[in-house]
């Protein structure tokens, strides 16, 4: 019991160890950080990706810009010397420095085959007064016949012997074009100017067709070629007023607005490499988004234009986004599996320690049992070493009460040995008598008076018998089991004391059953013997002598009350009646042990004997005994 206490108190000194608290407020901050470093992470690849996807994109817009730019400059330069032929065409001369009408026709036809062959959109000729003097187109209604074009910047530069390039809006047709004019000379001198206008929508539309994105800016920033329509004519750069008026007055442009375009942002990443965001055209919808370029730019060789390659940002973006997420979802799983593998960890280490706790608490359990064990086992052995010694002990007093019984009794028989030689004497002396009679009736031959002496004689051999034999049983030794029968007790003791019974007249009042009592025989007869003898010593000067025997079954008990109506005893000795060699009795005839004895062995059989003084007089003892149970009293008794 105070084993398994101190157990139970082991482990509860367990139970700090196994709840962690502060885990739960980590839990709760957990997600925190690793959304951050999420985002951190995810920004971080999406950022990468754009990076490589922009320098990709750079790597592949160079080629594509190299391509182009040749594309375009091949364009221009079939037509570069057109102009310049003009100069060796004698007819052209003649019509410059005389003109005429037949000359003029003649010019005229030649500009009209010359432009059908080179592909161009108009050869003509002025005069230094920058008149038209002739023109491939001279068959048109919208002609360019007669008509002043001193105005245009590509006379002005070519009068002055510099190569006129331009690109504008003609006054007459409203059609854009690409101007390249030449300063036709005779002897160093400049007679007049030779003119070819080129289409250059031949490169948008195989632009389109490609699905390239790109424009074409000229000297003064505005942009003369573009993939998207709505980009045409627009200023890639702010125009200073002073730049407005010389161009609105040269009508390069004819009468356009001349618009800047305007990117809602705009991020340099190198010489010639932008970043551009472009307001969604309107061709696209009002509702479209606006797009992300990269802008490569590259001047054309032999002219002050510039190329510009648009790639869509778009796709780039996506993949930077899309690189991102994963990033961001790789991350937050590898962060859920690192968290999920520490929560393990912990267990594990948790169930570790809790194991180890467990085993120690074991540990501590088992040695503390060995120590109560070992404790138990010594007492056990103390324990045991005392009842051996009480078993000594009993056994000593065992025998000490069993010669104190066979001391009694003797004293028992001492007492009585007057009577029982009394007793003894009277047959024997019958005996002498009868014996002797019976020889002399032998003699005479009265053989039925010899008959009756031998019978008599009988009697008296037989009663003696029966006397030597009960005194015997009563000193046999006895043991503490057995049965006994009342009755029989009853009849054995009074046979015992009947010599005395006969020297004083007695009343006995019977008033018991018989009964199976666990005790033995003969010390219930010795008790009884005990009881009686008292009862007739105090009745001794007694008149009316009488005794009472009642019995009585209380439970599992039979209680017999011996009563004399003798004196009683004097108060003042009632308390030393059960004490041993107490007596009243002078000289030889008490020993004291009487009382003694009979309780002891009334106790010895699990039963009782107690005193009443009854106020009638006399004295009562009751002898409570255990009844036989049933079942075990022996058949044969
Ligand atoms: P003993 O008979 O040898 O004296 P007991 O132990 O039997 O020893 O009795 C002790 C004393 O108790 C007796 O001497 C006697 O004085 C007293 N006594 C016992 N029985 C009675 C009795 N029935 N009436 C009066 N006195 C008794």
């Amino acid at each position: 019991m105070i084993v398994l206490q101190s157990a139970s108190r082991d482990t509860r000194a367990l139970q700090p160890l196994l709840t962690v608290k502060p885990r739960q407020i980590r839990r709760l901050l957990l997600p925190l950080p690793i959304i951050v470093l999420m985002l951190i992470f995810g920004y971080s690849a999406y950022y990468l990706s754009n990076q490589n996807g922009i320098r990709a994109l750079t790597e592949s817009g160079e080629r594509q810009l190299g391509l182009h730019t040749r594309a375009l400059e091949s364009e221009i330069s079939t037509h570069t010397y057109l102009p310049s032929l003009l100069e060796l065409e004698s007819s052209v001369s003649k019509l410059l420095l005389g003109p005429s009408e037949p000359r003029r026709l003649k010019v005229n036809r030649y500009l009209e085959g010359l432009n059908r062959r080179s592909g161009s959109r108009a050869i003509y000729v002025l005069d230094l007064s920058g008149r038209v003097l002739a023109t491939s187109n001279w068959r048109d209604a919208d002609s360019f016949q007669g008509e002043d074009l001193a105005f245009r910047a590509y006379f002005q530069d070519a009068r002055l012997g510099k190569p006129g390039r331009f690109y504008g809006i003609g006054s007459t047709t409203g059609e854009a074009g690409y101007y390249l004019a030449h300063g036709l000379r005779q002897h160093d001198k400049i007679i007049g100017v030779a003119v070819v206008k080129v289409r250059l929508q031949a490169l948008e539309e195989r632009w389109e067709q490609a699905r390239l994105q790109a424009y074409v800016s000229d000297e003064n920033g505005i942009i003369i070629l573009s993939s998207d329509p709505a980009n045409r004519l627009k200023a890639i750069r702010p125009l200073s007023a002073e730049t407005r008026t010389k161009l609105a007055s040269s009508l390069q442009y004819h009468w356009s607005t001349l618009d800047e375009l305007k990117p809602i942002a705009r991020q340099t990443l190198g010489p010639n490499t932008e970043l551009l965001t472009l307001a969604a055209s309107s061709a696209q919808g009002a509702a479209a988004e606006p797009s992300s370029y990269l802008a490569q730019t590259r001047q054309l060789n032999d002219s002050l234009w510039s190329f510009t390659l648009l790639s869509p940002l778009q796709d780039v973006r996506r993949q930077a986004i899309s690189q991102g997420i994963l990033a961001a979802v790789a991350f937050a799983l590898l962060a859920f599996l690192l968290i999920a593998w520490n929560e393990r960890r912990k267990v594990l280490a948790t169930r570790l320690a809790a194991r180890e706790a467990l085993e120690q608490a074991n540990n501590q359990l088992e040695r503390k049992i060995a120590e109560r064990t070992s404790d138990l086992r010594a007492s056990n052995d103390r324990l045991k070493a005392q009842i051996r010694e009480r078993r000594l002990a009993e056994e000593t007093l065992r025998k000490a009460q069993d010669s104190l019984v066979q001391a009694g009794k003797l004293a028992v028989i001492g007492q009585l040995s007057t009577s029982i030689a009394h007793e003894l004497n009277q047959p024997l002396a019958a005996l002498r008598t009868l014996s002797g009679n019976t020889v002399r009736f032998l003699q005479r031959g009265a053989l039925d008076t010899v008959t009756s002496n031998l019978a008599t004689i009988n009697q008296l051999v037989d009663r003696m018998g029966r006397i030597t034999a009960s005194l015997r049983a009563f000193a046999r030794r006895s043991d503490d089991s057995g049965q006994a029968q009342l009755n029989k007790a009853m009849d054995a003791a009074l046979f015992l004391l009947h010599p005395r019974l006969q020297e004083t007249p007695l009343q006995i009042h019977r008033a018991y059953s018989d009964a199976h009592l666990a005790i033995d025989q003969t010390r219930l007869e010795q008790i009884l013997v005990n009881l009686i003898v008292n009862a007739l010593d105090a009745m001794r000067a007694q008149e009316q002598r009488q005794l009472w025997l009642d019995g009585r079954v209380d439970g599992a008990h039979y209680r017999l009350q011996i009563r004399d109506n003798g004196p009683g005893i004097p108060p003042a000795l009632r308390k030393h009646l059960f004490e041993p060699f107490f007596t009243t009795k002078p000289g030889e005839q008490g020993l004291g042990l009487g009382l003694t004895l009979s309780a002891s062995l009334a106790v010895a059989a699990a039963g009782s004997l107690s005193v009443q003084h009854p106020e009638a007089g006399g004295t009562a003892f009751e002898l409570c005994l255990p009844l036989v149970p049933h079942a075990e009293t022996h058949p044969h008794e």
